[in-house]
């Protein structure tokens, strides 16, 4: 899963120096207490601090969009 980072540089310093971090609970949880927790992953930039991306977790958990 490490080698599978979908930002490899930062978009807007070109920072090379990709941090990643976890966020629970988040704002966009459909469901509260959840056991698994609805968990956003981010990867940050290390240089500038930069959001380059962001994704959920346990994307089957949530409801399809019709
Ligand atoms: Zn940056």
């Amino acid at each position: 899963m490490m080698n599978q980072l979908p930002v490899k540089q930062c978009q807007h310093c070109g920072g090379e120096d990709i941090r990643v971090g976890w966020q629970q609970d988040a704002l966009v949880t459909f469901k509260r207490n959840g056991l698994l927790g609805n968990r956003i992953k981010f990867l940050i930039c290390g240089n500038c601090g930069a959001i380059l991306y962001q994704c959920v977790a346990e994307p089957h958990r949530f409801p399809r969009a019709r």
